[in-house]
């Protein structure tokens, strides 16, 4: 069984970097084509909650994000959220208004709460798409499960101490010349 992992090694290895280097990456949701997404034979979305919808201190909010849900599912798409944050008031808020289904938190990247999501939507991987602003939670997650994904830029939040050291490598910071949308206080 060893050996049979190790002959296998460098083709997981390269199908990881290959996954790893390959997930598309945007400024922001309203920026994501449906129809491409559509045209990839991609039907469900898993979306990330904090710094993706809105920022995890709730100043901002994605510019048009809320609209390009609501327009996503119009045509037929189905959502579900999937956060790592442990303030689950906060989660059950964004369910509620954006009228998603969510899990938290899903520790992301592990597999569980993708195929808990994937059982939901009652799609298989290839067919959902899971769109966030960390690689190695929603991006890595989304490569375990075997399911596309695309890396938004992190909405502007205070920095934790490893995102002082690491930030650059996991997020995409959000340029600063595009817009932001203010969070009304909820
Ligand atoms: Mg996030």
């Amino acid at each position: 069984m060893l050996l049979t992992f190790l002959k296998r090694l460098p083709v997981l290895y390269s199908a990881f970097f290959q996954s790893w280097q390959s997930f598309q990456q945007v400024d922001n949701l309203a920026t994501i084509s449906l129809d491409s997404l559509r045209n990839r034979g991609i039907q469900g979305v898993i979306l990330d909650l904090d710094n993706t919808i809105v920022s995890e201190d709730d100043r901002y909010l994605s510019p048009s994000a809320e609209a390009w849900i609501q327009q996503a599912k119009q045509v037929g798409f189905k959502f579900f959220i999937l956060s790592n944050g442990k303030r689950r008031y906060r989660v059950e808020f964004w369910s509620h208004r954006l009228e998603i289904p969510a899990l938290s938190p899903a520790r992301k990247p592990l597999p569980m709460s993708f195929h808990r999501a994937l059982k939901a939507m009652q799609l298989q991987p290839s067919q959902v798409i899971v769109i966030g602003d960390s690689r190695h939670t929603d991006i890595l997650g989304a490569f375990l499960v075997g399911c596309p994904s695309i890396q938004v830029a992190t909405l502007p939040h205070p920095f934790r101490w490893w995102e002082k050291l690491l930030g650059k490598r996991v997020q995409t910071p959000y340029p600063a010349h595009l817009e932001l949308w203010n969070c009304e206080p909820y």
